[in-house]
């Protein structure tokens, strides 16, 4: 399959973040400070896509302290994820991990050519894999044996896995065997 390695779009908006950071001053005006520590309430941590239909904290009744998010492109356990992970556990506190990648997602549609097409542009092999996929099911089972098994995690006894239907909002449990 032949896929470009960028994507160009004439549309983009130069405005977009100053609407965001605009809507932020609207948050702080109405914002009072919840005296929280950096521990999370439910010590758990969530580990998923940065996919844009995903709010994780409506889709899981999440409120503000609750929880550790860490998002990449695919929600993959990414060395740096097992970071984050062993940042949550060993310094704030959490027990639980929770994993979610989702229905139709871009890494599907993906493949390690990825890599070769960014190397023929810019004369440069990526350090990094991109965890392309093809059954996501089985992508959510690797993520949570990387998990349980790394070296650096205090607790990798309550580990779960789950795919996210974007078009109904309804996790999956993901069996891990
Ligand atoms: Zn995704």
């Amino acid at each position: 399959m032949s896929t470009s390695a960028s994507f160009s779009d004439d549309s983009v908006d130069p405005s977009v973040i100053d609407r965001l950071v605009a809507a932020n001053e609207r948050y702080a005006a109405g914002f009072e400070d919840p005296g929280m520590d950096a521990r999370p309430v439910l010590r758990v941590a969530v580990v998923a896509c940065m996919d844009a239909r995903l709010d994780l904290h409506d889709a899981l009744g999440l409120e503000l302290g609750d929880c550790h998010t860490i998002r990449n492109a695919g929600g993959v356990v990414t060395d740096d994820v097992i970071r984050s992970l062993t940042i949550s556990q060993r310094a704030l506190g959490t027990r639980s991990v929770l994993l979610i990648h989702h229905t139709t997602c871009g890494l599907e549609s993906l493949t390690e050519d990825f890599r070769h097409e960014l190397e023929d542009e810019v004369g440069q092999r990526p350090s990094w894999a991109v965890e392309a996929f093809r059954d996501v099911d089985q992508d959510v089972r690797q993520s949570m044996q990387r998990v349980r098994t790394s070296p650096f995690l205090l607790h990798t006894d309550d580990v779960r896995g789950f795919v996210f239907d974007v078009t109904k909002g309804l996790l999956r449990e993901i069996d891990p065997a």
